[in-house]
């Protein structure tokens, strides 16, 4: 990534950018992913098209938390509640679909195959920083895993 004040191009762990001392991510002058110059009342950039305010603040900056669609993964994953959540209709629907029609076929193994998979993605949610969640599932929109 760079550094939103100078430019700079910075470590995505780094707490401050080398070139100018600034936390990375406080500045409006530069896309923090290709490093073009930015106004800071655009939204988006220019160059890459990437969306300036979610680069904010990681994650939260979109209004879905990892930790909350984590949770609802690892709890409610047989029901697909934390595809709905991240905004995934049709895979949460799926899901829920397989969940429901399975458990008698299955005597309940369906629903517990599909609350592994809501599991595994839970923790890989919680796994990921803030900056890998937001860019994965809500940039990219991956539906699975
Ligand atoms: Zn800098
Ligand atoms: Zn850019």
């Amino acid at each position: 990534m760079h550094c939103q004040n100078c430019g700079k191009g910075v470590d995505e762990k780094a707490v401050a950018c080398i070139g100018c001392g600034v936390a990375p991510r406080t500045g409006n002058k530069f896309c923090y992913n290709c490093g073009a110059p930015t106004e800071p009342i655009q939204i988006v950039c220019v160059k890459c098209g990437v969306d300036l305010r979610k680069s904010v603040a990681g994650g939260a900056a979109s209004g879905k938390s990892k930790v909350v669609a984590g949770l609802l993964g690892i709890f409610l994953g047989s029901l697909g509640i934390h595809k709905f959540y991240l905004g995934y209709s049709k895979e949460g629907l799926i899901m829920l679909v397989i969940c429901l029609v399975s458990v008698l076929p299955t005597l309940g193994l369906g629903p517990a195959a599909i609350g592994l998979i809501g599991f595994i993605e839970g923790i890989i949610y919680l796994t990921k920083s803030d900056e890998e969640f937001a860019q994965t599932y809500i940039q990219n929109r991956k539906g699975w895993f």
